[in-house]
């Protein structure tokens, strides 16, 4: 068996049809947006809501630009308006609803939506890492 670094518990059963899969898997480059679509789409995305859940991280995984605001996976990729300035300024005639819709549903987006969705959300989440960086130092 040449399994390598192959973690199991990363592939067990993903609540994905393999055809969402397929729609990002296809797409001519997505960088690391793959990473982080395929886990917001298992619901592994390492928001402070779900760390909270998942550690007991203190701050009841709020969000740390939105006081009294849960971060949850949604928040953190789109509806934060650190987030949503990317979003709105690429897609000004989308509302929320329909950026949820096409992040949890890739295959329904035309592949040009997909990809310039793949470059905002890479772009979302190295500013967020950044802010989380300079937050902590
Ligand atoms: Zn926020």
């Amino acid at each position: 068996m040449a399994s390598g670094g192959f973690h199991s518990e990363d592939y067990s059963t993903p609540p994905v049809s393999s055809e969402e899969w397929k729609s990002l898997w296809d797409l001519p480059y997505v960088g690391k947006a793959l990473t982080i679509w395929w886990r917001l789409l298992h619901r592994k995305l390492p928001s402070r809501m779900r760390l909270h859940t998942w550690y007991g991280l203190p701050n009841q995984g709020l969000c740390h630009a939105c006081p009294d605001t849960p971060e949850t996976d949604l928040h953190l990729i789109a509806s934060c308006p650190l987030a949503w300035q990317k979003w709105s300024s690429f897609f000004p005639a989308k509302n929320l609803e329909e950026i949820a819709r096409g992040l949890l549903s890739p295959s329904s987006l035309p592949v040009e939506d997909r990809l310039s969705f793949a470059k905002i959300m890479s772009d979302v989440w190295s500013a967020y890492w950044a802010r989380s960086f300079a937050a902590d130092t």
